[in-house]
């Protein structure tokens, strides 16, 4: 007999909570997704909006790690520490470090190409059922970097030609033959020619979350305290004031899920790379693609909202207020690539949800079945939300699968 299961609660309504929930009720499960914002109002909400199927390599790399002391102590440099949290990730650091090799980094590439390879496709599939109507767009997205960064990217065109990954390299003309705005300033690049971007990263996750209602799907507005598993045939979630009993639960909280994996005890490395985002109103016209500056960590995409000036890695943890240097420095490296921009508005942070190895945690605890993990995408939880909801829906209701799904199982940090 094939087995069905009788009901889901997920907790996390983000870009991966909503891609599960939406695969699963299509299954004819009943589901309850919980959030304690409005779907896709967290990290989905401010991302850049790159679909990056091609980016296999992740920051566990030695040629990274030999460029961090030289990115800490520049005050233009796309990495920045809380120092009064750097105790706390000291473990992750630790972890990170062990990473930072060619074996590990070969063994991330590897394995975030699987699901990579796969996002495009699952996506689409979404596509046909929403209208996406300005809110995606397919200009490919190009990346630029100067000369002083030739050893990282020659890394990266040989891996991602040994995986087969399209890319085209430009010189500083090409690339301005196609961003005629842009400022001298970068030596070459690289187009992604059928790459293509979200014009509203929020407004694609509401679309999906409104169709996960309009196929039968329940939300409950509320933050969970607690989750267990009570036996073999129930998992039982706790929110301030009422309980709610499934056959099996989705942990799909992005960075915040540690909050609920610690009360299982396992203790998964889960931390955050915070990252920000500004707007130039009414200035989205001054590039016709996403572009990607790789020396100084930061990209311009343009959106609905305006253009969307977005990244920096700032380690330090869920509760520390915004840095207002952080926001200074994505402003002046915007300036930098178009000096047309003025002011700008909508300073945010995001929490990018990493493990020390860049990969995410996608499978059942370990210590408890019915309870399935779906978090740390870090930064690519954006382009893997689609594929994530088809693994994990296929991981809920038992189905067999070609992929090798061991190397994100939670059982690596033991
Ligand atoms: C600056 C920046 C730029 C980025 N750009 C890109 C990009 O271009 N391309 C790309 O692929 N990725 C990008 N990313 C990464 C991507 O945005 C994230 O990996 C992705 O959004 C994570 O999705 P998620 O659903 O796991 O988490 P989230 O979107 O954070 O959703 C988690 C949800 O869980 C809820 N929650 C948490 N705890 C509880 C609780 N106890 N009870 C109830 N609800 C709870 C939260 O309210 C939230 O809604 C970027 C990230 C940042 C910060």
């Amino acid at each position: 007999m094939t087995y069905k299961c009788k009901s889901v609660g997920i907790i996390g309504a983000g870009i991966q909570g909503t891609c599960i929930g939406l695969q699963l009720i299509k299954k004819g499960i009943p589901v309850t997704i919980f959030d304690k914002n409005d779907p896709g109002k967290m990290t989905s909400y401010g991302n850049a909006g790159h679909f990056s199927p091609y980016a296999v390599l992740q920051l566990n790399r030695p040629d990274v790690l030999y460029d961090v002391p030289k990115m800490l102590f520049s005050s233009y440099g796309p990495l920045a520490l809380k120092w009064n949290y750097i105790p706390k990730m000291i473990p992750w650091i630790f972890r990170y470090l062990k990473s930072c090799n060619k074996k590990s980094m070969m063994h991330t590439a590897k394995y975030m190409h699987q699901i990579l390879n796969l996002s495009m496709d699952a996506y689409e599939e979404i596509f046909q059922e929403i209208d996406v109507t300005n809110l995606v767009e397919r200009k490919g997205i190009i990346y630029i970097w100067t000369k002083d960064n030739l050893k990282s990217r020659k890394l990266e065109i040989k891996v991602r030609d040994k995986l087969g990954i399209k890319q085209k390299l430009l010189t500083q003309d090409e690339i301005l033959d196609l961003e005629p705005n842009l400022n001298r300033v970068f030596h070459e690049g690289i187009l992604y020619e059928d790459a293509i971007h979200a014009r509203d990263p929020y407004g694609i996750t509401t679309k999906i979350f409104e169709q996960y209602i309009k196929r039968g799907g329940k939300f409950i507005k509320a933050k969970v305290k607690s989750l267990k598993q009570t036996n073999e045939t129930e998992t039982l979630i706790k929110t301030d004031t009422e309980e709610y009993r499934f056959e099996k639960s989705v942990i799909a909280c992005g960075a915040f899920s540690k909050l609920l994996t610690d009360q299982l005890s396992e203790h998964i490395p889960l931390d955050t790379e915070r990252g920000y985002h500004v707007h130039f109103k009414n200035m989205e016209h001054l590039i016709k693609r996403p572009v990607i500056f790789l020396d100084r960590g930061f990209g311009m995409t343009p959106m609905n909202q305006g253009l969307r000036a977005v990244g920096t890695v700032e380690l330090g943890g869920l509760k520390n207020p915004p840095s207002k240097k952080r926001i200074d420095y994505i402003v002046r490296c915007a300036q930098e690539l178009l000096p047309q921009l003025g002011k700008h508005e909508d300073e945010w942070l995001g929490f990018r949800p990493t493990l020390p190895d860049f990969l995410p945690v996608m499978g059942p605890s370990l210590k408890n079945k019915n309870i399935i993990y779906a978090f740390g995408h870090h930064h690519l939880g954006w382009t893997l939300g689609a594929i994530t909801g088809k693994i994990i829906s296929g991981i809920v209701t038992e189905e067999k699968t070609n992929l090798d799904l061991s190397p994100y199982s939670s059982s690596r940090f033991n």
